[in-house]
């Protein structure tokens, strides 16, 4: 088959690209590396099976080319990160509502399979866990910036969706609940390689709010298994699913295994969310997915806990830094 994944140089999408070669798969690969890395990417440039353009999602004509080779379609390209979110909502709206439509329109020609990756954000502060994928969303006011980026992609899902009903284009939906693992960065504020950088560098470990809020982090490997199943079973067309772990874990517990697992020197400070995000603004308090529908048509079940996840992430970020300074781009070890 040949696989078009849109992000592909993202975090989630290069681990994609690579486990799909793996698999003896074509895989065609497109990024404006906006959020994502040339680096994710260089070491498949002599794979026979793989080609990329750095483009935008939205030049019409190179992605009616590449959709024209494809069978399937994965559609990963997105604004994500808090950070990113708070700080350029114009761009994060924008993004993610016309690369969708962008992307829809152009399978829609050819009639090819588009999975699109949504978000465990667009059940937005509901309290009662777990969230089921069939539950009320529950969002804050437009006057809180955090919310667009749920907003965003909810209409991603209704059009994705729309598209199955009005256009018979098949389409597949998937929430991912903070998928995590090695190549992750951190520099649109997610916790993880946050946490486990500021330990290794013995730097204080950031935990915003009370750090009684909790998650559920997912090994990225995990995902992209679940996201290729779901790919190759008929039934999943016209559906949504959630993707993710059940193994909660507070921000504070989190922080404290961080530091732990590498004997860090860290301090663990609480900083107020306006102080670390802006004035107002709204966090989830938990997030645990309910996994019976994507257990039952697939058999899903997270193979790797927390600690997998966190042994991955330290090897890769000790890695990255003693490569960074050996000057070297990228650690040898990144893949899963
Ligand atoms: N967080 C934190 N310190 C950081 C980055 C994030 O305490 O340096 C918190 C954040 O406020 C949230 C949780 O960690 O409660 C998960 O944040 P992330 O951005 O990874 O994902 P989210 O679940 O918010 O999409």
């Amino acid at each position: 088959m040949n696989i078009l994944i849109t992000g592909g140089a993202g975090f989630i999408g290069s681990h994609l690209a690579e486990y799909l070669l793996k698999m003896g798969e074509h895989v065609q690969v497109i990024d404006d590396l906006s959020t994502g890395s040339f680096e994710n990417i260089s070491h498949l440039k002599l794979n026979r099976n793989f080609s990329y353009r750095i483009a935008s999602i939205e030049n019409e004509e190179l992605l009616a080319e590449m959709v024209d080779v494809a069978d399937v379609i994965i559609h990963l390209a997105a604004a994500v990160g808090v950070r990113l979110i708070v700080e350029s909502p114009v761009r994060t709206i924008e993004t993610n509502i016309s690369g969708t439509e962008a992307v829809l329109r152009a399978a829609a020609k050819k009639k090819k399979l588009v999975f699109v990756a949504s978000t465990s954000e667009v059940y937005g502060k509901r309290t009662n866990v777990p969230f089921h994928e069939d539950d009320d969303l529950v969002l804050g006011p437009t006057s809180r910036g955090r919310w667009s980026y749920a907003c965003s992609k909810a209409i991603d899902e209704f059009l994705a969706l729309a598209y199955w009903r009005e256009k018979k284009l098949p389409t597949i939906v998937a929430r991912f609940f903070n998928t995590v693992g090695p190549r992750q960065t951190g520099r649109y504020g997610m916790v993880v390689p946050t946490f486990v950088r500021q330990a290794l560098n013995n730097e204080t470990i950031t935990v915003f709010g009370d750090g009684k809020q909790s998650r559920c982090f997912c090994h990225v490997a995990d995902v992209i298994d679940a996201v290729w199943k779901l790919v190759k079973n008929p039934q999943s067309v016209g559906q949504v699913f959630n993707i993710g772990s059940t193994e909660e874990v507070t921000i504070l517990e989190l922080a404290n295994k961080a530091k732990d697992s590498v004997k860090s020197r860290s301090d663990i400070r609480l900083i107020p969310y306006d102080q670390a995000y802006e004035e107002g603004f709204e966090d989830m308090s938990r997030r645990v997915p309910a996994l019976g529908k994507i257990t039952n048509l697939i058999g899903y079940s997270p193979r790797r806990d927390l600690d997998d996840i966190l042994h991955d992430v330290i090897s890769y970020e000790r890695n990255r830094a003693q490569a960074q300074s050996a000057g070297q781009n990228r650690p040898a070890d990144a893949t899963v």
